[in-house]
């Protein structure tokens, strides 16, 4: 009979350890992952008279992916129907000074943890202060990137969450109409879409960025805290301020990041398109002064 329970208990243990040891991997996954990085550079045939777009989606923390390669699809989409001179490279290397000085914007597809190396941060972010365009989306804006710049002055919000219960909601955007982003007008002043809506620790606003759309989180559930998780509370959304579109200068440059973006079918979305080329057309366009 002693031996039974002991049996039990121990087969017990193992299932305990198993699940904690499974969170622990997921949270480690999420939130730093593993760090690789390139050393030698693709070689580039570009023309610096184009509009060359660089799209970027290396992810070394959580992987999107199902959205990464619909990401990439949309671009190429995008990419012929705006003339854009297109380069799809997911080496990090292509981020040093005289590569960088070519492309007039960089995307980052859904990059999540480290990425690059630190010379290569140091181009990427000598490129961006000196002039260049960005523009981030979903996965890009979460906590895995280890980069006080990079939350500070880029993006300019740190990633808390997501709801867990339910992961997707419907729910309503509201457009604002900034006047350094004078394509505001074209896009939809209230969206109803369904994601996986990012909750930050606070609102970019108060850091000076310009937003674009707000998310309505009335009749919501904010909450990312998952039942008996080991998880620490995560029970709280942004209330009456819940930017998931915005901008901001950046030195000379400028930047640009959508929150939205988790499932593949969202990049077919014809607003979501409106939206990228939108942004990129306008991360990319020197004649746009975005401290206004
Ligand atoms: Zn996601």
């Amino acid at each position: 009979m002693k031996k039974i329970i002991l049996y039990i208990v121990g087969i017990i243990g193992v299932l305990l350890l198993f699940k904690v040891g499974q969170i622990g991997l997921m949270v480690y996954k999420a939130k730093i992952g593993w760090k690789t990085f390139e050393t030698i550079a693709p070689e580039l045939n570009l023309v610096r008279n184009d509009f060359n777009v660089l799209l970027y989606s290396k992810a070394n923390a959580w992987v999107h992916e199902e959205a990464i390669p619909a990401a990439k699809s949309t671009f190429k989409k995008l990419a012929l129907e705006n003339n854009w001179k297109l380069t799809i490279s997911d080496n990090g290397a292509i981020h040093n000074q005289d590569q960088l000085s070519l492309f007039d914007v960089v995307v980052w597809n859904n990059v999540t943890g480290q990425t690059l190396n630190k010379n290569q941060r140091i181009a990427f972010k000598n490129y961006i202060e000196g002039g260049g365009g960005f523009v981030g989306f979903h996965g890009t804006g979460d906590d895995s990137h280890q980069w006080d710049w990079y939350y500070d002055e880029l993006i300019r919000a740190v990633f808390s969450h997501h709801p867990m219960a339910p992961q997707f909601q419907t729910g309503t955007m509201n457009r604002e109409s900034p006047k350094s982003f004078p394509a505001s007008d074209k896009l939809p002043l209230s969206w109803e879409r369904e994601d996986e809506w990012y909750v930050f620790f606070e609102s970019p606003r108060d850091k000076g960025a310009h937003v674009l759309f707000t998310l309505n989180e009335t009749d919501m559930i904010m909450s990312g805290t998952l039942e008996n998780s080991l998880l620490k509370s995560k029970d709280f959304g942004m209330g009456d301020d819940h930017p998931v579109v915005w901008y901001n200068c950046v030195g000379k440059g400028k930047s640009f990041y959508s929150a939205l973006g988790h499932k593949a079918s969202y990049y077919e979305e014809p607003d979501y398109q409106l939206l990228l080329t939108e942004a990129v057309n306008w991360a990319g366009n020197p004649e746009i002064n975005c401290d206004l």
